[in-house]
């Protein structure tokens, strides 16, 4: 059984959007089994995109994490990194395959709605950020 970090990003709270995508989330048999609506501030979104610092759109993506709350989340299942990349389909929402969060969902590149840890590691890493270990049940 394996962990991941999920983030329903601004867009999503902002359409009220924060239970369709749990649907799917369930519906893939993913187990949210840690949950809480937060606001990053401008601090805790560059450090948690900080891989892509160099990047152009940096600043973009920054300043879209902070335009609202997030909901932040541990999911658990079978494979869950895998399986919940494969749920949020294609970083690009045009190129999401029907049935996935970012093409039912998303309104584009840069709002694409959700966040999925990519490798155990960083999903160590991003679940420690954000939760205690009391408040995974
Ligand atoms: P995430 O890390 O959010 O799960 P991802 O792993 O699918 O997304 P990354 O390549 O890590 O994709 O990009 C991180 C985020 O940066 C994307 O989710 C997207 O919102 C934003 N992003 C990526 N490329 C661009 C771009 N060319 N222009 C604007 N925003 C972008």
């Amino acid at each position: 059984i394996e962990h991941t970090f999920s983030i329903l990003k601004p867009d999503a709270t902002r359409r009220n959007l924060t239970g369709a995508i749990n649907a799917l989330i369930e519906k893939a048999g993913l187990r949210i089994i840690a949950q809480k609506r937060v606001r990053f501030t401008r601090e805790q979104a560059e450090t948690f995109y900080a891989v892509h610092k160099a990047r152009p759109f940096f600043g973009e993506l920054v300043d879209t994490m902070i335009s609202g709350p997030v909901v932040v989340q541990v999911l658990e299942g079978e494979d869950a990194i895998k399986k919940y990349r494969d749920v949020l389909g294609a970083t690009d929402p045009a190129k999401a395959d029907p049935g996935t969060i970012r093409k039912e969902f998303a309104v584009s590149l840069g709002e694409n709605s959700a966040h999925g840890s990519d490798a155990p590691e960083t999903a160590a890493v991003e679940i420690a950020q954000w939760f205690s270990g009391n408040e995974i049940v």
